[in-house]
């Protein structure tokens, strides 16, 4: 027998010893030690102590990266859905914190003394913003989806949508699916490049509960496409007498069309004034606030959605509240001041951010970087907006573009995801992106360090 086979599995309480501090919780850690043991007794042959350590702390690294943190974002990809989509602003940062840490008034009517309902305030913002008569909030614009489907389609189970807007959309999720999970039944009309206004007239039939427009927010089509306009639509239910509902998904508020490189993207507002009974869009896309699904339009129709049992399985919680009544704010107050057209939302001013300002922090960044083994330069590229947004868009941005002279381009990118903060970037011809456009410019420091750490 070979002296390995003689070597004894190392106890749990001599490793835990040897790891010392590993910033994760004890139990987390026993137990990833004992998974380490019991995979080692299958092996023919026990590992030095040494390897057995080496094995426990990968392993624990690997759980210490999949904690939820803070990522420097050098994709250039505003809205990165994989990257936490919109940052939140600071007001709303402060609202989180103050309603979070403390009681407060979610459902309760400061006026009477009595029980309130919740998100009131909020609401009225919201329409306004939407120039609605009425608005609400729920967790997602998929969870906002579903209920809409559920209230309009109970009695009359038919959702008329064109063929070319059966779209999938974040995460996997389908329209089609969407509709079936919501137990609505799909009418599907027109062609994948065409649909016209005498295909949704022929398909409007007593089964009809609703009108579904689904924004094509994450991809375009040209060439030989046509479908009818909004307004169109919108006076052909009104006749018909069935709701027609666009689902926007980016939901911009502000003309993104101001930013350079940026086409417009239909805005609630517009929705409602082209006569849409409903609209609703994410939270968390281009209008930059948290996670969160908003309906604006009809107030009759708000009200029923409200009233739907399945509504309280969407409502939002307190935090989202906070957060959202800080965004909304903050586009209210803007809208009122013409010297500051645009609110402080991070999102917006990433998009606004000037090439100048980008190249000059760029030119600091590789000052401080010298003497490193690593060709540097200033590159100018195109970066997306991304979260399913703006697909036509490119906005102009600028990178740090680094050729290591030590290790691989793929080697470097792994250890910048491992550095602390983790920094994201991109592999592209031989070199790793930082594209600043999406890193605070109050972090420029923390990937000069990280970058200066890895050597
Ligand atoms: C992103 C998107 C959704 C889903 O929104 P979530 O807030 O992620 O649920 C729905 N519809 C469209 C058109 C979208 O672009």
């Amino acid at each position: 027998m070979s002296k390995q086979k003689l070597r004894s599995i190392p106890a749990v309480e001599k490793i835990l010893q040897a790891l010392g501090e590993t910033g994760l919780p004890r139990p987390l850690v026993v137990s990833t030690v004992r998974e380490a043991l019991a995979a080692i007794r299958k092996e023919k042959a026990v590992p030095k102590f040494d390897a057995v350590l080496n094995y426990v702390n990968s392993a624990l690294a690997s759980l210490r990266r999949s904690r939820i943190q803070p990522v420097i974002n050098g994709t250039g990809v505003i809205i990165h859905t994989n990257l936490g989509r919109a940052p939140l602003g600071i007001d709303a940062i402060d609202a989180l914190s103050a309603v979070g840490a403390r009681y407060n008034n979610l459902e309760y009517d400061l006026s009477s003394g009595k029980r309130g309902s919740r998100g009131d305030y909020l609401e009225k913002c919201l329409a306004l913003l939407c120039k609605a008569e009425a608005a609400t909030i729920v967790n997602n614009c998929a969870a906002a989806l579903v209920l809409i489907l559920r209230q309009f389609t109970s009695v009359k189970p038919e959702v008329v949508i064109s063929r070319g807007e059966l779209v999938q959309i974040g995460g996997g999720f389908r329209i089609p699916d969407i509709l079936e999970t919501s137990g609505a039944r799909l009418k599907e009309i027109g062609a994948t490049n065409k649909t016209s206004l005498r295909d949704y007239e022929r398909a409007i039939g007593k089964e009809t509960g609703l009108v579904l427009k689904v924004h094509r927010s994450n991809f375009f089509m040209d060439g030989f496409v046509a479908s009818p306009s909004t307004e169109e639509l919108a006076a052909l239910a009104r006749k018909k007498r069935v709701p027609f509902v666009e689902d926007l998904g980016s939901g911009a508020i502000v003309a993104t069309e101001r930013f350079e490189g940026v086409e417009h993207e239909p805005t609630p507002a517009e929705g409602v004034r082209r006569g849409v009974d409903l609209v609703c869009f994410s939270g968390d896309k281009l209008l930059g606030g948290p996670q969160a699904g908003i309906i604006a339009g009809k107030r009759r129709h708000i009200a029923a959605l409200k009233k739907n049992p399945f509504f309280r399985a969407l409502r939002c919680d307190k935090l989202i509240l906070a957060a959202m009544q800080a965004t909304v704010e903050s586009y209210l107050n803007s809208q009122a001041d013409k010297s500051a057209p645009n609110p402080s939302i991070p999102i917006l001013e990433m998009l606004g951010v000037s090439m100048e300002a980008l190249e000059a922090r760029a030119g600091k960044m590789i000052e401080a970087l010298a003497g490193l083994p690593i060709r540097l330069k200033i590159g100018r590229r195109q970066s997306t907006i991304g979260g399913g947004t703006l697909p036509r868009s490119a906005l102009s941005s600028v990178a740090l573009e680094i050729a290591p002279e030590t290790m691989t381009t793929q080697e470097l990118a792994a250890r910048l995801r491992a550095a602390s903060p983790p920094v994201a970037g991109s592999v592209g011809a031989g070199k790793f992106h930082i594209d600043l456009r999406t890193v605070f410019p109050r972090q420029d420091q923390e990937v000069v360090d990280a970058l200066k750490g890895l050597f």
